[in-house]
């Protein structure tokens, strides 16, 4: 199932995405008499049991009261499926052709950062430039949405700890980035963690060994890999960061970026500017788009 949050006018709600139409679960529930929690966060945090019960009152809903809980995409303002993760961890360097434009060596263990949640927009959500950045650029990846608490947890079992998968644009300032030599400041201005459109569901989209993974910056391909050329693959990632840290439900894991990130154009980089339009799609996800503008706040 894909889970979507949106605005419809001044309501915030989430549903199902059923081709182009989102279902609004909370509304669905009560129509039939039943309760599914208020926000998709707490849905996410209660485990099997509502998603279970939102796919039985689907399964079981009339055409009639689909059609009642429905509102069309194009209606609706979709929002990033979390919000309020307690973390967003990013892993640096994990696909092959990614370190391979860099020129460095692949990590032996997972090399870890992290964005503050007041960086995350939605689709179509502004990516703001700061006026003192001028190496804007971008990076898809594929992010891992947690649904379980773990810590420790083995190879075999980390699959079970997800809940499902979306798309985060890692933007990043490289000026301050390669600046600073460490990733925080410039990964974590406002607005540089778009996410979306939504989250699909690990029993949906059970393998994520090779998807296609794409990048376009107004309409101009960028990035064009495949999740296989990723180092650690998404269970390695969760066994080996629960080693390190207590992950939580909602907790959101950037999983890193394949190679065609702007500062490794040759002769030229290619950064971003203000008017751009960035678009990631990731195989059996969807697609996530923004644009790109100047801070209004000049000198701040
Ligand atoms: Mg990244």
């Amino acid at each position: 199932m894909k889970f979507a949050c949106y605005r419809d006018k001044e309501r915030v709600s989430y549903g199902a995405i059923q081709t182009d139409a989102v279902v609004c679960l909370p509304d669905l529930a009560r129509q039939k008499k039943t309760k599914l929690p208020a926000e998709l966060e707490s849905l996410v945090a209660s485990g099997r049991k509502p998603v279970e019960e939102a796919e039985r009152l689907l399964e079981t809903a009339t055409a009639k009261e689909i059609k009642y809980a429905s509102r069309s995409i194009s209606e609706v303002r979709l929002l990033a499926p979390v919000r309020k993760p307690g973390k967003i961890i990013c892993l640096g360097l994990n696909y092959r052709d990614h370190a391979a434009e860099q020129k460095v060596t692949v990590p032996e263990e997972p090399v870890i950062f992290m964005k503050p949640r007041t960086a995350i927009i939605g689709p179509k959500d502004n990516i703001v430039k700061p006026s003192f950045v001028n190496q804007l650029d971008y990076e898809a990846e594929l992010a891992v949405v947690i649904g379980k608490k773990t810590k420790n947890v083995s190879l075999a079992e980390a699959m079970t700890y997800v809940f499902g998968y979306t798309i985060l644009n890692d933007v990043s300032a490289r000026d301050i980035q390669f600046k600073d030599k460490q990733w925080t400041r410039g990964k974590s201005f406002d607005t540089f963690a778009p996410i979306g459109p939504w989250v699909v569901s690990a029993e949906e989209l059970q393998d994520t060994s090779d998807l296609h993974i794409r990048t376009w910056v107004n309409d101009e391909i960028r990035q064009d890999s495949s999740t296989k050329n990723m180092v650690f693959n998404v269970e390695e990632i969760v066994h080996q960061l629960s080693r390190v840290m207590t992950l939580e439900p909602c907790d959101v894991i950037a999983t890193g970026t394949p190679a065609g990130v702007g500062f490794a154009f040759k002769p030229q980089p290619k950064f971003l500017q203000a008017g751009d339009k960035v678009k990631i799609e990731i195989e059996g996800i969807g697609t996530l788009e923004n644009m790109v503008v100047d801070d209004a706040h000049h000198g701040v």
